[in-house]
């Protein structure tokens, strides 16, 4: 592995470097809108400089249901083009990064007074797998009763009918928003994280720059760029006001939360799409260690940065959970952990939260900030190549280059097929006999072809410690040197994933990261203990502790 590159060791280098360069475009937001942006810029030649107020993906971005889908709930609402467009860029996404996007097979289950019938689903099914695209032999399947039970044997066989079963792509969206800016970083185009803008700059009354505050130096820098773009999801209205220009209000913002199951309470080995009580549907969909259930759609108008599941939204998710698996039982003392996230939907005058529509939008004020909002994780690419292509009809002074991204690999050392990314994996096993299936799959999904380097650094590091703490300790230093990793709760939340799926994990490993963490950024004691303090109280916050002690 090299030492580093994208990294807040080389952070002053990294800013003095932009700061002497004549950037093109600045995009504020580093969510999978603005690293979209920023990957699809950096192709077509523009010099990019991307801005995130915390770290990046710690908005929206890690806390979807984390899926790669054309929703086939949006049928319903009768948006054959939303369906069309996303549906189409799964198997896009999916052939670009397939070490993040896998195919995965959805349950239906067809039950008594639920939202489909057998032929009604059949007949949406068929129009979603046509619009996008599906290949035949993964086109949907109609399943019996007797059949559904063997593949999960917990549904409810009072109400349940028959399913069907067919296709979507799973995801990590924090882990697919870093690779894209990874791959932005092309010829000095930077990227940096717990870079806040708090201001703008003009020349005359067009928009020429930013006001940033360094949350890591606490200094005020000031860049400028040609055009702006704020891709800051539930912010946009945030950022519009601070462009006085054009302050009117255009975001509705709908809280959805997750909740963490072990598998061990809720053995569920297929994913499914099933119907709530009150014409919604949930998933339920195993990952790792656990099964993750959601999500709930609500108003949301209270701090978006302080985003809380409530017992309220916990007991929804429970209740419907167990009325379609009721020998579960599950109640609030099972959750491991839960995430919550905003919805930043365009605003639609008389429509609640679920029937808004999940398409995007680009607002231009009248200094020159071009804001985008709405859409979905999986329709990144598209609202992408919408706002660059936008950018080079507004500026005269770029010559016109098209949009390459649908066949642009998003990694540095990419898999050519999944055929070849699950050879990996099964010679990494092969070649790690110590080391479980579980734990190269875990690293393969992560990191790619990185996982070699990975391991191979993990045994450099000797045999006095075992080797998953070594392992462990490679991840936190490939993450400093190379994704900008500075808080432990980067490491522990958006590039392990672990805040989630794997509770035991980051209560293990928790002040290993922090430790090195602080001693590789020669962070202060007041510094670290901060720092150690705000993950312990996110731990708190997305575990049963908060749930129980906020009945
Ligand atoms: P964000 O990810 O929120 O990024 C905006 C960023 O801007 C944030 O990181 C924020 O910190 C930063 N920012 C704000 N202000 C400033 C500032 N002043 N300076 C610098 N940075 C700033 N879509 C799917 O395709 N599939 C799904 O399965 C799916 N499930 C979902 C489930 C839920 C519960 C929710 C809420 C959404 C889901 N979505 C899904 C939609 C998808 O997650 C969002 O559309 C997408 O993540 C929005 O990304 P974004 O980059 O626009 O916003």
């Amino acid at each position: 592995m090299e030492q580093y590159n994208f990294s807040n060791l080389n952070r002053k280098e990294r800013i003095e470097r932009t700061l002497n360069q004549d950037l093109d475009l600045i995009i504020i937001g580093g969510g999978i809108t603005g690293a979209g942006i920023a990957f699809d810029a950096a192709q077509r030649g523009l010099r990019t400089l991307l801005l995130e107020k915390k770290d990046f993906a710690s908005g929206t971005s890690s806390k979807s249901t984390k899926l790669i889908h054309g929703g086939l709930r949006y049928l319903k609402q009768l948006e054959f083009g939303l369906v069309r467009e996303t549906g189409l860029e799964r198997s896009i996404a999916h052939h670009n990064i397939c070490h993040l996007v896998h195919p995965e097979k959805m349950l239906l289950p067809i039950v008594t007074k639920g939202s489909f019938s057998s032929f009604t689903a059949g007949i949406a099914i068929d129009v979603y797998d046509r619009l996008a695209n599906v290949p035949k032999k993964h086109r949907k399947k109609k399943i019996n009763k007797a059949q559904t039970l063997s593949k999960a044997p917990l549904l409810n066989p009072a109400i349940l009918k028959s399913s069907i079963e067919y296709a979507e792509y799973r995801t990590d969206d924090a882990r697919l928003t870093m690779e894209l800016i990874k791959a932005s970083r092309l010829d000095h185009n930077e990227a940096f994280n717990y870079m806040e803008v708090t201001d703008f700059t003009y020349s005359e009354s067009t928009l020429n720059g930013v006001e940033c505050l360094d949350k890591i130096t606490n200094k005020k820098i000031t860049f400028k760029a040609k055009s702006i773009i704020s891709s800051t999801g539930p912010w946009v209205d945030d950022l519009k006001q601070k462009d006085s220009s054009n302050a009117t209000k255009n975001l509705f913002l709908s809280k959805g939360v997750h909740i963490v199951i072990s598998r061990e309470r809720f053995p569920l080995d297929t994913s499914i799409y099933f119907d709530a009580f009150d014409d919604r549907m949930i998933f339920a969909i195993p990952r790792g260690r656990a099964v993750y259930i959601g999500t709930t759609d609500d108003p949301y108008s209270g701090d978006k940065d302080d985003l809380r599941c409530t017992h309220s939204d916990a007991e929804y998710l429970l209740n419907t959970t167990n009325n379609m698996f009721p020998e579960l039982g599950l109640s609030i003392h099972d959750i491991e952990s839960t995430w919550t996230g905003l919805r930043p939907l365009i605003l639609q005058k008389g429509k609640s939260a679920t029937e808004i529509s999940r398409k995007d939008e680009i607002f231009i004020s009248d200094s020159g900030l071009i804001s985008i909002a709405g859409g979905k994780l999986t329709g990144y690419r598209k609202m992408a190549k919408k706002i660059i292509d936008l950018v080079f009809e507004k500026r005269k002074d770029l010559d016109k280059i098209k949009c390459s991204t649908r066949q642009l690999k998003i990694h540095s050392s990419p898999f050519e097929n999944y055929d070849e990314y699950l050879l990996y994996i099964e010679n990494a096993c092969k070649n790690n006999p110590d080391l479980s299936p579980e734990l190269i799959q875990h690293l393969g999904s992560t990191y790619g072809k990185i996982t070699g380097a990975i391991i191979e650094n993990a045994r450099s590091l000797g045999t006095e410690k075992n080797l998953e703490l070594n392992i462990v300790e490679s991840q936190i230093r490939y993450t400093l040197s190379h994704e900008s990793t500075f808080h432990p709760l980067d490491f522990l939340d958006r590039r392990t994933g672990w805040l989630f799926f794997d509770i035991p994990k980051v209560k293990k490993y928790k002040n290993l990261a922090s430790s090195i963490l602080s001693k590789e950024l020669g962070l202060d004691s007041t510094r670290s203990t901060q720092l150690i303090a705000e993950t312990d109280e996110s731990i708190d916050i997305h575990t049963i502790k908060y749930l129980k002690s906020n009945p």
